[in-house]
């Protein structure tokens, strides 16, 4: 809130009154600032992979291209850090589009458990470190009406943040409760956990705990952002827990209606 004051004073320097005007700019004050960050942040995010490629390519160029050593690893950071930008427009060509709402939920109901052991098989598979995967799902069918193609990028996003902040020989925990009117989901890991005060900050666009750190682990800083975009779209809730130096815990509800599931079916 903003107040412009003006004083009513006589000639014989008497104040007589004041006006108060006030504007409630806060919001707009707050979005401007947020833009602001935003680009600033953009800017930044991209400027590092291009600046770290700039002196690798310039080193190759002078002289490491003919270093049978050299030239692979040079190789491989330009294009590790190219990746990364790839990562990094698309989530952010993914944020835009939810901003200016120019997206479609193209949801459908489908067996959510089935659904959910399908995408941890894939991270089962593909994982390359020692951490093991314990699932307690229910042994039934729930059907839960959803946009697979979104919901499959939250778990990604999720279970990729799982696996990178988890120690080796590790554990990572996929549950899946009803509850009321709705299905929780939650992915627990044993990693490095999240400082109590920046827990909900996790959900911010460019938020990282540690930046240099999350930065080398190859994120964008944007996976929970749209993991929060994608879950409110389709009605539910995003949140998290954790003990620093214990774990993390994920959790997201979605909108199930058991008694529809019934009529329906
Ligand atoms: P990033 O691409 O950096 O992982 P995210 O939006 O997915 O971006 O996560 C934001 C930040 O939250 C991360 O940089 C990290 O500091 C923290 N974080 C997310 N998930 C975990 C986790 N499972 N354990 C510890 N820290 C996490």
């Amino acid at each position: 809130l903003r107040a412009n004051i003006s004083v009513i004073q006589r000639e014989t320097g008497f104040v007589n009154g004041l006006i108060a005007v006030l504007h409630d700019i806060t919001e707009q004050e707050k979005l401007d600032a947020e833009r602001r960050e935003f680009v600033a942040n953009v800017s930044h995010e991209l400027r590092t992979p291009l600046t770290t490629m700039r002196s690798y390519l310039e080193a190759l160029s002078e002289g490491a291209l003919h270093d049978k050593e050299l030239a692979p690893r040079f190789l491989s950071v330009t294009q590790y850090e190219t990746e990364r930008m790839i990562r990094l427009v698309n989530d952010l060509l993914n944020l835009s589009k939810m901003d200016s709402r120019n997206y479609e939920i193209n949801a459908n109901w489908i067996d959510f458990v089935k659904f959910f052991n399908h995408i941890i098989d894939r991270f089962d598979m593909m994982k390359e470190r020692d951490i093991t995967f314990k699932r307690l799902l229910p042994n039934k069918v729930i059907f839960v009406e959803v946009d697979e193609d979104k919901i499959t990028q939250v778990i990604d996003n999720i279970i990729s943040n799982a696996l990178k902040y988890s120690p080796d020989g590790g554990q990572i925990t996929f549950r899946l409760k009803e509850l009321d009117g709705k299905v929780e989901i939650s992915i627990s890991d044993q990693g490095i956990g999240i400082p109590k005060d920046n827990i909900d900050r996790v959900f911010q666009r460019f938020y990282r705990v540690d930046r240099a750190r999350t930065r080398q682990l190859g994120g964008t800083g944007l996976g929970l952002a749209i993991a929060k975009e994608m879950i409110s779209a389709q009605g539910g809730e995003i949140w998290a827990k954790s003990k620093e130096g214990k774990g993390t815990t994920i959790l997201f509800t979605l909108p199930y209606d058991p008694v529809q599931e019934d009529d329906w079916s």
